[in-house]
């Protein structure tokens, strides 16, 4: 069966006998939130250099802003301490990748449903659609006015961060 877990419970077995995160605090210690893609090939915390306790991450497909994740965003901004947003979108993105027709057609495909009128977000043009994002959450007035939003693209070939240029 691919829906057993039990590699991953003994996985945490592991881990619960060497935990040590019993004091770490809710709030960020490095005051950041990461907004970024699903994709497996990202491994925030190790790409970022992070630890637990250090930021908070939303995941999606594509690392995209939408009214959900904005409204999260804001309630991390000003109840949580992230005065740090990181939008960081990568290479290689399977949401820049697809288009709604073929989205369509393999939904179709595997599960005989009508799936035309399902709209998952494809991106269809990456930097724009980041640089977008980007300007929105600057521009949320429900931010505090300190807050930093800073718009990245990981590069999956290498693990280079690219800060973006405003
Ligand atoms: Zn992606």
């Amino acid at each position: 069966m691919t829906g057993d877990f039990s590699d991953v419970a003994e996985s945490n077995a592991d881990f619960v006998a060497t935990f040590t995160g019993q004091n770490v605090r809710g709030l960020p210690a490095k005051n950041m939130l990461l907004l970024t893609c699903m994709d497996c090939r990202i491994v925030p915390h190790q790409a970022l250099g992070m630890s637990i306790g250090d930021m908070k991450v939303i995941r999606n497909g594509g690392g995209q802003l939408n009214s959900a994740v904005e409204s999260d965003i804001v309630v991390a901004n000003n109840v949580l301490d992230c005065d740090r947003i990181l939008i960081m979108q990568h290479t290689q993105c399977g949401m820049a990748a697809a288009t709604l027709e073929t989205v369509r057609a393999t939904i179709q495909s595997n599960t005989g449903v009508d799936a035309s009128q399902f709209t998952p977000s494809v991106i269809e043009n990456q930097m724009a659609k980041l640089s977008l994002d980007v300007e929105t959450l600057r521009k949320n007035p429900m931010l505090k006015s300190t807050t930093v939003v800073q718009g990245a693209m990981y590069h999956v070939e290498t693990g280079k961060v690219e800060f973006l240029d405003d």
